[in-house]
């Protein structure tokens, strides 16, 4: 095939008619009907161009190809092509409030001669095309000219309808209401035959990110062998270094509790940390960085390159992972000071002022093979063996487990690192990683979820468990009872470890001292075997997040299970009250069961 010359393929006045009657719908079945049309008329190698001006961009939006006019440099171009001044242009826009209509009402009547910027006397969407990216590629000194120059020759030489959608492509502000769902909808009307098939086409999407490439793959394949070969050509877009994988993300629930129902009682759990998620992609030694919203980060994190370039071991990788600002210590600093990163000057300044560090939690590809099919075990499992950490990158904290209890302990001590919450995620056979997709395989959860009950507890310290860490050769955590009245036995609902100052925790050996006891006291119901038990003496004031079922503890016990308060936290010592006035196992119960009728 040659190549075609100047004038051949759709006419950028035929798109126009589209656009107009794209803009003149608000129906999405009526939108994918025009298009489904418009992409049949398209020839499958235009059919990308077509879909990125219907978007309003000229090329895949990770490609972030910049025109770089602004309102200014366009009502300049107007200036140009219709001859008027600038203020008069101006005027209009302030009447008309868009620049499209400013194009298309003006006329060309006075406009300089100067001839037309296109070989052929009626351009194609694909001479459009080339015409904008003349006008990104004009860079240096005199490119604001030159850029005005090129779009007032290209719109000498059009039709007020053309004009007004060149004007609004150039300002960036062509919105048919048109987003990626529709588009797909569209391509699959046009090549595979019905809209069921979109998902085949979405999938493919979400993994390269581009919607042309996606149109013109089932474009040319349906060309050769109709819409079966369109769905076979559109499986077959796989992951490519340089071009980024829409990122997976995760689904909330309100309590953690059910979570771990979701994840059928067993589930790895990652720390949530607050700072900027990175799709890293790696060739050789070159470095490239996606955000979430897949703009090219690269060089807003040299630093962060580096890392990856020196620690990830393979020729190939993308790996993602989130990053914190830290301090010299390594200390977690609020998301805040991460955003003095996102600036285009001063970067080494602040990559000096502000360091920062990858915690990596997934790998989508190694050494030339995506390794999104696999069970996220097994690519975290392969991250660790890639990756030396230390010296700004490491692996996000993890813990596997089936206990409901160990998860609150891991999330609480998170928040005292300076973490957001958890994400909890699946690891089962069948925990892909699904791109582009919010699902249950992942279920985040955080702090501003924690529902605080209403009423505080006055609750009876029965034990202690020893610290650790700081807190060693001191107490950790004080297990706590309510009362039951009836059978007069203190039944165990929490530990809490959180909420006490220094001066508290000084306080604990002589305020507990004397209830020291070698065993479990008589009237004390416990599954848990603290390192010091108490007899009931001492009672101290707590709030909580919310109450659960739990095995651990004794409170209203049904089934071998108890009510627990989770996240307790210690708020002061109650001298005034006796145990026997503390809250009683009764009130646990009404509160647990109101809060249940709620909906928590
Ligand atoms: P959200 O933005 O609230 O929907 O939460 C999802 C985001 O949490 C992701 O896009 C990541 O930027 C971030 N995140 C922090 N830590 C993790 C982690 N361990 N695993 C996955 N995502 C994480």
């Amino acid at each position: 095939m040659s190549p075609p010359s100047p004038g051949d393929g759709l006419k950028f006045s035929r798109l126009t008619e589209y656009l107009g009657r794209l803009e003149e719908t608000s129906s999405g079945n009526d939108m994918v009907q025009i298009l489904s049309e418009l992409f049949g008329e398209a020839s499958p190698g235009e059919v990308d161009t077509v879909v990125y001006f219907v978007l309003g961009e000229v090329d895949a939006e990770y490609r972030h190809v910049v025109l770089g006019m602004g309102e200014k440099t366009v009502m300049d171009a107007i200036a140009r092509a219709s001859g008027r001044t600038r203020e008069e242009v101006q005027g209009r826009f302030d009447e008309l409030g868009d620049l499209g209509s400013v194009a298309e009402d003006l006329g060309l009547e006075g406009g300089e001669t100067e001839q037309g910027y296109f070989a052929a006397e009626e351009p194609t969407v694909r001479d459009v095309h080339d015409g904008f990216m003349d006008i990104a590629e004009a860079s240096g000194s005199g490119s604001q000219e030159e850029k005005i120059r090129i779009l007032a020759r290209m719109m000498s030489q059009e039709e007020g309808a053309e004009r007004r959608y060149i004007a609004r492509i150039a300002t960036g502000t062509l919105r048919l209401g048109v987003g990626a769902m529709t588009i797909l909808d569209g391509l699959s009307v046009a090549y595979v035959g019905s809209k069921d098939k979109r998902p085949r086409l979405e999938e493919a999407y979400n993994l390269c990110s581009d919607l042309g490439l996606v149109a013109r793959t089932v474009a040319e394949a349906n060309d050769e062998g109709g819409g079966e070969a369109a769905l076979k050509a559109v499986a077959e877009i796989g992951v490519e270094i340089g071009r980024p994988i829409k990122m997976m993300l995760g689904q909330r629930l309100r309590r953690l509790s059910d979570i771990m129902e979701k994840m059928s009682g067993r589930a790895a759990a990652e720390w949530k940390y607050d700072g900027e998620r990175m799709q890293c992609h790696k060739d050789g030694d070159e470095v490239e960085i996606f955000s979430r919203r897949l703009d090219d980060i690269t060089s807003q994190y040299p630093d962060v390159a580096e890392y990856v370039r020196d620690r990830v071991d393979a020729d190939t990788a993308i790996v993602e992972g989130e990053a914190m600002a830290v301090d010299e210590e390594g200390h977690m600093e609020p998301f805040q000071t991460l955003m003095q990163r996102k600036r285009k000057y001063d970067v080494e300044e602040y990559v000096e002022r502000i360091p920062v560090n990858l915690f990596l939690f997934d790998l989508l590809y190694l050494d030339g093979e995506s390794w999104m099919d696999r069970s996220y075990p097994d690519r975290r499992g392969r991250l660790y063996d890639v990756v030396e950490t230390g010296g700004g990158v490491d692996l996000t904290e993890q813990i596997v487990s089936e206990s409901q209890d160990e998860i609150d302990e891991f999330f609480e001590r998170g928040l005292n690192e300076g973490t957001e919450g958890v994400m909890v995620k699946s690891v089962k056979e069948d925990s892909v990683y699904r791109a582009g997709a919010r699902e249950w395989l992942w279920i985040k959860w955080k702090r501003d979820y924690m529902a605080e009950l209403a009423d505080t507890f006055d609750l009876v310290v029965v034990g202690a468990l020893a610290g650790k860490g700081s807190r060693a050769g001191t107490y950790g955590a004080l297990l706590c009872a309510a009362y039951n009245h009836d059978e007069d036995r203190f039944e165990t609902l929490c530990k809490v470890g959180t909420g006490f100052t220094d001066e508290d925790l000084e306080e604990l050996p002589g305020r507990l001292g004397e209830w020291e006891t070698d065993s479990v006291p008589a009237r004390v119901r416990s599954e848990i075997e603290p390192t010091q038990w108490f007899e009931p003496g001492v009672v101290i004031e707590v709030e909580g997040a919310e109450l659960t079922r739990s095995p651990v503890h004794r409170v209203a016990e049904e089934e071998g299970k108890g009510l627990a308060l989770r996240f307790p936290r210690f708020l002061r010592f109650r001298e005034d009250k006796s145990p026997e006035q503390a809250t009683t196992s009764r009130e646990v119960r009404q509160m647990y069961e109101e809060s249940r009728r709620r909906g928590r």
